[in-house]
């Protein structure tokens, strides 16, 4: 194989190849980005193991990755902000800028968005890439590309924070110690919250989850939700301001409605089965908000100045790299989360 620009590319269910692409000229407002880390997300391993997520089904070969990072080598038509030589953080989803929702600023809700490695859109997991310019985000030199490519799932902590509303002095319940919920836990801090909880079904995540700041964990070993609502409750001296749900398992969200006060706020980030049982009743009674979240908008500048300023510290959540040309064994590990992996990067510059 040449090295002209290697890319690891789905074709379809557990068929995942190494294979050369043609080297893509940037566009009117786009920069190409000679990528450097990529942080391997539960979705790209879905649509490797499954072919699909829900309605999005890989049909055509796929450029797997958009946890990303890299030096822009090129830059199209009218583009300003950046010059060559520029390191970046992309941000991986492009609205189309016209619609209700990209004007009025949730962008994340546009009908046209296209999103790094969701189909039909090719991902980063590549040499080189193009990429809209004015979702690049400059890195300052400090910042390195690891701490750049995960702006992206950090991205996800900020907007389930701001949608939970979290504030200073807020006891805060997080279920699931995966890359999202730490995250989630890392930014629930860095917002002032005063006591953070983090349950989860492995000891292993909860370990990671208490040396990152957790006040409190619980090893979830039944799915009996209201006895484990009693559980956390009572670790955080009976009140819970704030869930936030990052399992997608049917008995965490009922755990999240049992243990949230009344009044307080559940957030839905993580995505499970298609429908669950909830205790609808005692959340409509108890006025518990229930509010979902769909990736995130207007986060970018967020997560780069918590990063840069050292507001939160993401490099802990990264335990293991791997080279482009490893990319295979990079998804098994991240598969089997092997040797306790959270964080799988690849690095695809040439070594
Ligand atoms: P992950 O699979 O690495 O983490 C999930 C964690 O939940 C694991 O550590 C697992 O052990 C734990 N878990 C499983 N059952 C549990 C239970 N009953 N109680 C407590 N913990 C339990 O995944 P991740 O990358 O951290 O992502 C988390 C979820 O967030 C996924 O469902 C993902 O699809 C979703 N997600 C949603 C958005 C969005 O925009 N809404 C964005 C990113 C990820
Ligand atoms: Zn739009």
């Amino acid at each position: 194989m040449s090295d002209k620009n290697i890319s690891a590319i789905l074709y379809s269910k557990g068929d995942l190849r190494l294979e050369e692409r043609d080297i893509p000229t940037p566009g009117k407002g786009e920069v190409q980005v000679s990528i450097h880390s990529v942080g391997i997300c539960g979705s790209d391993v879905h649509y490797w193991t499954h072919g699909a997520i829900g309605d999005f089904i890989v049909k055509a070969p796929m450029v797997l990755g958009h946890e990303s990072s890299g030096i822009v080598t090129a830059l199209g038509e009218g583009v300003k902000h950046l010059k060559v030589g520029d390191r970046v953080a992309l941000e991986p989803g492009v609205p189309c800028r016209a619609c209700d929702y990209c004007k009025t600023g949730r962008y994340n809700l546009c009908p046209d968005v296209e999103f790094h490695a969701t189909p039909p859109y090719h991902g980063t997991l590549a040499r080189l890439i193009t990429h809209a310019a004015d979702f690049c985000f400059k890195l300052p030199d400090h910042v390195s590309f690891e701490e750049g490519a995960l702006l992206e799932p950090l991205s996800v902590g900020i907007h389930a924070c701001k949608r939970a509303g979290v504030t200073v002095g807020d006891n805060v319940l997080i279920c699931g110690a995966g890359p999202i919920g730490l995250v989630n836990l890392l930014t629930a801090k860095a917002m002032g919250a005063a006591t953070v909880c983090v349950t989860d079904i492995d000891e292993g995540r909860l370990k990671v989850a208490k040396t990152l700041g957790a006040n409190h964990t619980v090893l979830v070993t039944s799915r009996d939700a209201k006895a484990l609502a009693s559980q956390v409750k009572e670790c955080m001296d009976g009140k819970i301001d704030i869930t936030i749900e990052c399992s997608g398992a049917e008995s965490s969200i009922q755990l999240g409605i049992f243990a949230t006060k009344s009044g307080g706020v559940l957030v839905l980030v993580g995505l499970g089965p298609a429908e669950v049982k909830l205790p609808i009743v005692d959340a409509a009674v108890r006025e518990v908000d229930i509010r979902g979240i769909f990736r995130y908008c207007n986060t970018y500048p967020t997560a780069l100045a918590m990063v840069a300023s050292g507001a939160v510290n993401v490099k802990p959540l990264v335990t293991h790299h791997f080279a482009l040309e490893k990319t295979l064994d990079a998804f098994e590990t991240a598969r089997t989360g092997a040797g306790g992996a959270i964080k799988v990067v690849i690095d695809c510059f040439r070594k």
